[in-house]
């Protein structure tokens, strides 16, 4: 068996060699992880104000090297420039929110001690894990690594980022822009390659890691963390629906729902790939999304609304779930299988497809969009929520039934006439259900995932009677059995 050295990076769209970068076998990692590891203690013992400070500098070297940063993007995806801009900005936004709430988040705080420990002040502080393994995925190569990396980092961790094999040089670039606003401390490193290097870093020495990718994926990074109990926060792949109901703004929800589908062409992780229209509306709403995905630009010029597939082996099983949901009864309104012309597929919709089509089963990452008819908004939760993913949603409504419709869905996030707008906030918790994985990036709860918890009672003075002694009497004992029997009787 040959070792493959290094990893070629090209030009979805062109084929063109962009550049080679090296493959980290695992004693690689391993070292990679040693640095980090030697990096942590100063790093966290710089505080929340002093890592506020370089974290925002890094935020500011950001958005100096934003334009570079998107055509890097642009070139190593495919994905237009704006897109590119757009993703940058969203991770300049989260890295701000991280860096300025970490303290408030995660610093030491009192809490009550209860009446058995009067005599106990009592307070939990959230303490750096160590060293944190990120592992990230190509689609959103910044946006996507950011919202652990970012709040890792914020939270007093060294970081370790395994980019995808197709965005090696964005995430390089990305350790790059932290080294050069924080200096040369391991606090954020990078180690490059394929899916073993990715491996290697879930079976070195971190103390967590982050994953973001697919769910077939995210089962063999959790298989190896349990090796060594490394806690583990999977970030997976999804099937979003979203629902129109009959008072819904039809043209507000066409125009986000055809953009929730096939916007970076339709290789988000909450990209919208099913739409439940209520009857009344479905006619109107079908007409609507057909003329808008009619005239998306696809392509690789600068005016392309979307761009090629980043990925070639995602080609075959979009063309795979479009034939297939045609063969089992569905209909095309807007192209079909011959919109697949590799590296581009154009958009495709797709009407009155069977629920049990793989089209509607399995995550399609193409920008193909399937909507079925619905008789009643309970029907339209019901098909939505008999997804194995639950990611993120989007409800079309207006307000009263649609904040009652998000609260039904059985989704880590749900945005309401709007698409994928929860994750532009930066303090609301990001992940998913079922199979899309567990634990949350962004806010609080994002801050959270990558810090200890860490309780400490301190003796205030001595209480009269020490319960957690041998010298413990049965008299001792009377006063909080005749409490506990006073406070806590029923009625
Ligand atoms: P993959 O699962 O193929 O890869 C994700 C990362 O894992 C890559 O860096 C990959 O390296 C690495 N990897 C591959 N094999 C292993 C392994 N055995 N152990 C550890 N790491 C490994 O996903 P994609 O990169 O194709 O990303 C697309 C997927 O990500 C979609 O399913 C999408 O829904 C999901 N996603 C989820 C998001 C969320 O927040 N829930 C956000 C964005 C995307 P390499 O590329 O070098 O093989």
């Amino acid at each position: 068996m040959t070792t493959v050295t290094s990893l070629a990076s090209h030009s979805p769209a062109t084929g063109e060699l962009l550049a080679r970068y090296s493959v980290d076998d695992t004693a690689a990692v391993d070292a990679a992880v040693r640095r980090a590891r030697a990096a942590a203690d100063w790093w966290a013992g710089l505080g929340f104000a002093g890592r506020r400070g370089h974290l925002l500098h890094w935020k500011h070297v950001l958005v100096r090297e934003l334009d570079g940063m998107a055509e890097l993007m642009h070139q190593e995806t495919g994905k237009p420039v704006d897109d590119a801009r757009l993703e940058l900005i969203l991770s300049v936004d989260h890295l701000d929110w991280a860096a300025k709430h970490a303290s408030k988040v995660l610093g030491p705080r009192r809490v009550p001690s209860g009446l058995l420990g009067f005599n106990l002040a009592a307070s939990v502080s959230h303490l750096p894990l160590g060293v944190v393994g990120v592992i990230g995925p190509w689609n959103y190569p910044v946006f996507t690594p950011m919202g652990s990396i970012a709040y890792a980092l914020a939270a007093g961790n060294t970081v370790v980022f395994k980019p995808s094999e197709f965005a090696t040089g964005v995430g390089l670039r990305l350790v790059e822009t932290f080294v050069e606003a924080v200096g040369g401390q391991a606090v954020l490193g990078a180690v490059t390659g394929f899916g073993d290097a990715g491996a290697a870093l879930c079976r070195s020495d971190v103390d967590k890691v982050g994953f973001t990718g697919s769910t077939a994926t995210g089962k063999r990074v959790m298989a190896a963390c349990a090796e060594s109990l490394t806690p583990v926060l999977i970030e997976a792949g999804g099937k979003d629906a979203a629902i129109v109901a009959a008072d819904a703004d039809l043209d507000l929800a066409a125009d986000a729902i055809t953009f929730g589908a096939m916007g970076n062409a339709g290789q988000t992780c909450v990209g919208i790939e099913r739409a439940y229209v209520v009857d009344a509306v479905f006619d109107a709403f079908v007409e609507r999304v057909a003329a808008i995905a009619g005239r998306v630009r696809v392509g690789a010029e600068p005016r392309a609304q979307i761009g090629p597939i980043t990925m070639p082996s995602q080609i075959p099983v979009i063309r795979r779930h479009i034939e297939d949901a045609i063969a089992r009864g569905g209909r095309a309104v807007v192209g079909g299988p011959e919109s697949v012309r590799p590296p581009f597929v154009h958009p495709v919709v797709l009407v009155d497809v069977p629920e049990d089509s793989e089209s509607l089963t399995e995550e399609t990452f193409g920008p193909t969009l399937i909507i079925n008819r619905v008789r009643t908004l309970d029907e339209a939760v019901d098909r939505a929520n008999s997804s194995r993913y639950g990611l993120g949603s989007a409800v079309f409504a207006g307000r009263r039934t649609a904040v009652a419709l998000a609260d039904r869905l059985h989704t880590g996030m749900s945005s309401i006439n709007a698409v994928q707008s929860f994750a532009t906030v930066p303090s609301l918790p990001f992940g998913g259900t079922r199979e899309s994985g567990f634990g949350r990036i962004h806010g609080a709860d994002g801050l959270r995932e990558f810090a200890r918890p860490k309780a400490v009672a301190r003796t205030r003075f001595r209480a009269p009677a020490n319960l957690l002694s041998f010298a413990r009497t049965a008299r001792d004992m009377r006063i909080p059995l005749q409490l506990t029997r006073f406070l806590h009787k029923k009625g």
